[in-house]
C-alpha cells in the first residue's frame, strides 16, 4: 500500500481502457504497473508495447513504490493549467524505484532534503476524483 497524501487538486488525468488500471488502483492507494509476460519487463509509462522485447502482452503487477530522487526541481511559478497557481512552490522529480524504472512525481517534503539526489521517499498517492495520482512523501527530521 502507498501512503496517503493530500488530495489532488490538479487537471483531470486522460484515461482510457489501457491506462485505467493504473489510476484506479492509485485510487484505491496501490501503485499498478504492467508487467511484460515475455520478458518480466515491468514498465512505465503505460505502452500498448513492451520496449524490450517487442510484446504485445502484458499482466497489472503491484510495485510497492518506494525509492530513491534521481533528481528534484521546486517549482516556484505555475505554468500550464491554471489550476496550478494555488499549487506553488512545490517539488516534482524522477524517482529510481528499480533498476531501469523511474518514475515521475510530485514530492511531498517541508525540508527541503529531497532536492538532493539519492534522498529515500515513499510511494504515495494523492486521491482524486474516480482515480489517485501517484506522488511520493520524504520523512522530514523536523
Ligand atoms: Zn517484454
Amino acid at each position: 500500500m502507498l501512503r496517503r497524501a493530500p488530495t489532488y487538486a490538479g487537471p483531470t488525468p486522460v484515461i482510457h481502457p489501457e491506462n485505467e488500471q493504473f489510476w484506479t488502483s492509485l485510487a484505491a492507494g496501490r501503485l499498478e504497473l504492467q508487467r511484460c509476460t515475455a520478458c518480466s519487463r515491468v514498465r512505465f509509462p503505460v505502452a500498448p508495447v513492451c520496449y524490450e522485447c517487442g510484446s504485445l502482452d502484458y499482466s497489472w503487477k503491484e510495485v510497492v513504490g518506494n525509492g530513491n530522487v534521481a533528481v528534484a526541481i521546486r517549482v516556484e511559478r505555475a505554468t500550464g493549467d491554471p489550476v496550478w497557481a494555488s499549487q506553488v512552490p512545490f517539488i516534482s522529480g524522477l524517482i529510481d524505484i528499480a533498476p531501469g524504472l523511474r518514475l515521475p512525481g510530485r514530492i511531498f517534503c517541508n525540508c527541503g532534503e529531497v532536492l538532493t539526489r539519492g534522498t529515500a521517499v515513499a510511494g504515495s498517492y494523492q486521491p482524486g476524483d474516480g482515480f489517485g495520482v501517484l506522488c511520493f512523501t520524504h520523512d522530514c527530521a523536523d
